[in-house]
Formats: structure tokens, C-alpha cells, sequence
């Protein structure tokens, strides 16, 4: 696949230990006297099924011995990502491995953080920590330790410690039985995430959805082959995180292109793109962003959009996040068209809530978030079918209108100008075949007109 250096990406998705490069790994267990398994290659792991995944994964964390491995681990991560257009990467931080090599919680997390201070100097892209529970036999795992976990981030509070999750293996422990962690995360401030739909199918998605109540599904795979449960996904403004070749590579859909979530996306579901395990994988998030280019027909602007997901996920701090934002929508600020963007949301908002309608106010966030991303043309045809959109949503007649009251604001302007231009393409499609074009088109027309109006 080609790189496309020049698309901000973010990888939402990542288990730090699995982020490390080939090399990093092969000198850390060259120094550590560990014999890499057979078939360890320049991309990573051979693994064959969960048997030799599980065996390898065991050896990668065996190698990563020390907070400065995992520091070393980190930084050579970003910088690498940065090289190939990344602008933000979300660690998952599992503390109780660190445990296991007797690294204490504030050790790892300030050992990570700087990583990721330093990579952002050096590099300009932005990191954010995830802590993970996780689901696996042992004392220092299950649901006792996802409290402790939560102790400690609260004990010693860290900027870059935005997130906390579960992860682990689906076999161990109801998904439910993490509900008290979950609760004391939400009430440290931590914004929640579940890995499921995975081993427990849709079930774990309700219950991560339902019971957890997290604010990110990671995965949540088996959810999106059901319409009901996307739908009640998009309707609870939860973002997804989907992480397409490790889905393929562990046998979950079967090719890229059969992926589930690029139908979701397509109903409104917020997605935000991550790489899992790179090294399992043998990917890494730009050629994760082409293959969603390749497979759902996302041009440029619908692939920033994911970024902007990630970035306003909530786990990047708040400066960050706005910093990132403002960074991802250059064309907006450049023809002065944002604060008139800003006005026509809540505009329309007003509307819709007067309307109490949450799927008109659902599209039309998901129409702002699209329109903030293109250059004006895209931005007034965006509006367009939005205001199309929410017309048949409210049952408003989109019949042509002959004499239009002019609208006075520069946006309001813009947007007659597009009617007019959209009603003089209309007059030309009087080829009987083209019927059903110039019905769209006065359709469109009218709309656009509408929200014209609106502005005032
Ligand atoms: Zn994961």
C-alpha cells in the first residue's frame, strides 16, 4: 500500500507493549538472553493461533523488563508513527504488567509520560495513556485488581492518564464483575472504554454499553453485524474503535472488505481507527487508514473526520484536544467560514431540540462535523444534504421556490447562491431520463434555501 504521509492519522487502539518495533524487540531480548520464536520476522510474529499469539505475547512481555524499556518502547512508537503522519496515539497501559517486573503505578505512568512529552517536542504528534485492567488468571489480574488500578491513578494523578478499560481474556470473569471499577473510574474522571464483541459476541457489547455504561466499545465487532444494536450505539453518541486487519488476522470478518463497521459508519456510527497489536498484526495505523480508505470508500475528508474523533474522544487533555481539532480543519478557518459554521449548528440545533428530535440532531452534528473537514463548495453541498435530510425528517415541503427572500448573513448569502446555482443545473435536465436529477436537484435547491432562511 502507498503512504499517504500527508493524512493526519490516529491510532485510538494500541496495547503499548505490542507497539514496539521489530528491532526494539529483537535488542531488548537480545540483551535480555530471550530466544525469539520461530518465524519472528522484520514485520513482527508468526503466530499461528491463540496458543502461539498467547506464547508470543508472553515473550514480548517478558523482554520489556524496566520503566525505561517501556519509556524506550513508547517514544520509538510515536516517533515512527509521526514519520508516516500520525498526530495522536492512545496507549493502553496494562499496570499490572508492569507489576509482574515489580515496576510500581507511578513509576510506569511518569516513565510513559515523558515519552510522550518527549516525542511531542521532538516529533509534534500527541500521546495519551489508557490503564487497562485485564481479564486473566493470576493475583495481579480481575476484577479486585481493576479497583486497585483506579486507587492508584487516583493516589497519583497523572495529565496524560485520561482512560481506563478492560481487556484480557473473554474466559475470565463476567464482563459485569468490573461494574464497581467502572463506577469509581467514572467518579476519578476517567473516560471508560471496554474491549468486547470479541469472544462473547454482541453480549459483551450490551453489557459494556448497558452496565459499564463505558464511553468508548473497543471493537464491539459481533455488534455491528445487527442493525438494532448499531442503531442504539449511534442513538447513545458512543465512538467505536475499530481495528480492521487484527479483525481479519484473528478470523473475526472475514476479509477487509466484508468489515462490518464501513455499513456502520455509513449509519452514523462514530468510529475512531487503531492498530491493536502492531507487531501481531504486522501493521501500523497509516496503512490501517488506506485499507479504510480501500475498503469504505473514505475519501481524505471522511478520513480526518476519524481523526477527529480520536482527537475529541475525551482522552487527550483539553488543550490538546482543541489544539488538534483546530489543526484538522485548516480549509474552515482559512475561507473565514467557522464562526459562520458555529452559528448555523446552533441555529439549527435550537430547531431541532425546539423539534425534539434526536436523530435530526444527531445528523445534523454529524453534518457539522462533515462540513468543518471540506472546503466551502463541500461545505454548502454538505449543509445541503443535511438540510434535505432534516426537511423529509420534519415533514417541511422542499417544493421550489420562485422569489426567494434574500438571506443577509455571509453564510446565508453563500448558501442562496448555491440554490440559485443548484436550480439553474435543475432547469437543464429536462431529458426524460434525468427526471429523477432535476427533482433532486430543486429538492437540494430548496433545502439549501431553507437553511439560508434560518441564518437569517
Ligand atoms: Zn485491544
Amino acid at each position: 500500500m502507498s503512504p499517504h504521509p500527508t493524512l493526519p492519522t490516529a491510532d485510538l487502539h494500541v496495547h503499548l507493549e505490542a507497539a514496539i518495533s521489530p528491532e526494539l524487540l529483537r535488542a531488548l531480548a537480545g540483551r535480555a538472553g530471550v530466544v525469539l520464536p520461530d518465524g519472528f520476522g522484520p514485520t513482527g510474529f508468526a503466530w499461528r493461533d491463540l496458543t502461539t499469539f498467547v506464547r508470543d505475547y508472553d515473550v514480548l512481555c517478558s523482554v520489556i523488563r524496566s520503566e525505561e524499556d517501556y519509556a524506550a518502547v513508547a517514544f520509538d512508537a510515536l516517533a515512527r508513527a509521526a514519520a508516516r503522519g500520525a498526530v495522536y496515539v492512545d496507549f493502553i497501559v496494562s499496570p499490572a504488567h508492569g507489576w509482574i517486573n515489580d515496576i510500581a503505578y507511578g513509576a510506569l505512568v511518569d516513565a510513559v509520560g515523558d515519552a510522550i512529552d518527549r516525542a511531542r517536542r521532538e516529533h509534534g504528534i500527541c500521546g495519551s495513556i489508557s490503564l487497562t485492567a485485564v481479564r486473566a488468571p493470576g493475583p495481579l489480574f480481575g476484577p479486585e485488581n481493576a479497583l486497585r488500578i483506579v486507587a492508584d491513578a487516583v493516589a497519583h494523578p497523572h495529565r496524560l492518564v485520561r482512560g481506563f478499560g478492560i481487556a484480557g481474556d473473554t474466559r475470565f470473569d463476567a464482563l459485569s464483575a468490573y461494574v464497581p471499577a467502572f463506577r469509581a473510574a467514572k467518579a476519578a474522571g476517567l473516560v471508560t472504554r471496554a474491549h468486547c464483541g470479541e469472544g462473547e459476541g454482541k453480549a459483551g457489547v450490551i453489557t459494556a454499553l448497558r452496565e459499564l455504561e463505558v464511553d468508548i466499545l473497543d471493537h464491539a465487532t459481533e455488534a455491528l453485524w445487527d442493525d438494532a444494536l448499531v442503531e442504539e450505539i449511534v442513538r447513545a453518541g458512543r465512538l467505536v474503535t475499530v481495528c480492521p486487519m487484527a479483525h481479519v488476522m484473528v478470523g473475526l470478518v472475514p476479509t477487509l472488505a466484508q468489515h462490518p463497521a464501513w455499513a456502520a459508519l455509513r449509519r452514523g456510527l462514530k468510529v475512531a481507527l487503531g492498530t491493536d497489536d502492531p507487531v501481531f498484526f504486522r501493521t501500523d495505523i497509516a496503512d490501517t487508514y488506506e485499507e479504510a480508505r480501500a475498503h469504505a470508500g473514505l475519501d481524505d475528508a471522511a478520513l480526518v473526520a476519524l481523526t477527529r474523533n480520536a482527537a475529541l474522544s475525551g482522552l487527550l487533555p483539553a488543550t490538546e484536544a482543541a489544539e488538534l481539532s483546530a489543526r484538522l480543519a485548516p480549509e474552515t478557518r482559512d475561507f473565514g467560514l467557522g464562526e459562520e459554521l458555529s452559528r448555523a449548528q446552533r441555529a439549527l440545533a435550537h430547531r431541532v431540540r425546539t423539534w425534539s428530535d434526536e436523530r435530526a440532531a444527531s445528523l445534523l452534528g454529524t453534518l457539522v462535523t462533515l462540513a468543518q473537514s471540506r472546503p466551502p463548495l463541500e461545505v454548502v453541498s454538505a449543509f445541503a444534504r443535511g438540510c434535505l435530510l432534516a426537511c423529509f425528517e420534519h415533514g417541511i415541503a422542499v417544493v421550489p421556490v420562485a422569489r426567494p427572500t434574500p438571506a443577509t448573513s455571509p453564510l446565508g448569502l453563500l448558501l442562496e447562491q448555491c440554490a440559485l446555482e443548484l436550480e439553474a443545473d435543475a432547469e437543464t435536465q429536462d431529458a426524460v431520463d434525468a427526471r429523477g436529477n432535476a427533482t433532486a436537484l430543486w429538492k437540494a435547491a430548496a433545502a439549501v434555501r431553507a437553511a439560508g432562511r434560518l441564518l437569517g
